[in-house]
């Protein structure tokens, strides 16, 4: 049994899909979702998915990328859906700096804006950080998020920011490129983050693992995830895959 932790089936690449994808999925051992809203379009299609499925719950925040369009309304809105039972996490939140379409420091706000909504609604935090690792763990120290902890989703830091984010009650979690061949650094810290801070994810369409790199990614692979990072830890797939989802469900509060 698997548990895929970050999931976009609620974006246009699934649609008229989800119900095959989720098969395909359960067929693997995928047992439970959190599919993640990140934006007005994508946040009441994670709630729709969430309210149908048992075994799917929602995370809810804004997108670095699209900071910039963040409104004093959507942080009510995203308020008043922390209060929704299948809402576990508020995120995913963080800096974005690949792309420039929100300056850096708009970025910076809206991340410690939802920073301070996680700790009045008490829930932790789905953390988005590309190639801006050391600014993340500057906001999450200044705003003290060990208080909400949460997930560093897809990591892609070294093995020094993930002890930094461990030390402020954070999971690490990894996706596809843990599989890629070229890729060394997640390998080499994947193996050295202990088993109860670990977690996996797709983030489905993106970063498909090996083999299927550069195609559409979808929950069921979550498994080829886990079978490498067993592998690089040198223990079976069921003590991987039973320890990750026991993380998860502790973290997301499901029983
Ligand atoms: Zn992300
Ligand atoms: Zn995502």
């Amino acid at each position: 049994m698997l548990f895929d932790t970050h999931v976009h089936l609620n974006i246009d690449q699934f649609e008229g899909e989800v119900e095959d994808t989720i098969n395909r999925a359960k067929s693997e051992g995928v047992e439970w979702m959190t599919v993640v809203g990140f934006d007005r379009e994508t946040i009441p299609k994670a709630m729709e998915l969430a309210e149908t499925y048992d075994f799917i719950y929602a995370a809810v925040g804004w997108h670095p990328v699209d900071a910039i369009d963040m409104k004093e309304e959507d942080l009510k809105w995203l308020e008043e859906l922390a209060a929704h039972p299948k809402v576990v996490a508020l995120g995913e939140m963080g800096l974005d700096y690949h792309w420039d379409k929100s300056p850096k420091e708009v970025q910076k706000e809206v991340f410690r804006k939802q920073i301070h909504l996680a700790k009045k609604v008490n829930l932790p935090i789905v953390i988005h950080d590309r190639e801006a690792h050391q600014d993340i763990v500057d906001i999450l120290k200044e705003e003290n998020a060990a208080e909400t902890g949460g997930i560093m989703h897809c990591f892609g830091g070294s093995l020094e920011i993930a002890q930094e984010c461990l030390k402020m009650n954070f999971y690490i979690s990894f996706g596809g490129p843990v599989t890629f061949k070229n890729a060394k650094k997640p390998k080499e810290v994947a193996k050295e983050i202990p088993m109860d801070r670990l977690l996996v994810e797709t983030d489905s369409p993106f970063l498909a693992p090996h083999p299927y790199r550069g195609k559409r990614n979808e929950p069921a692979y979550v498994k080829l995830v886990a079978e490498k990072i067993a592998e690089l830890k040198e223990i079976s797939f069921e003590t991987l895959a039973e320890q990750t989802t026991a993380n998860a469900k502790k973290l997301f509060r499901i029983n």
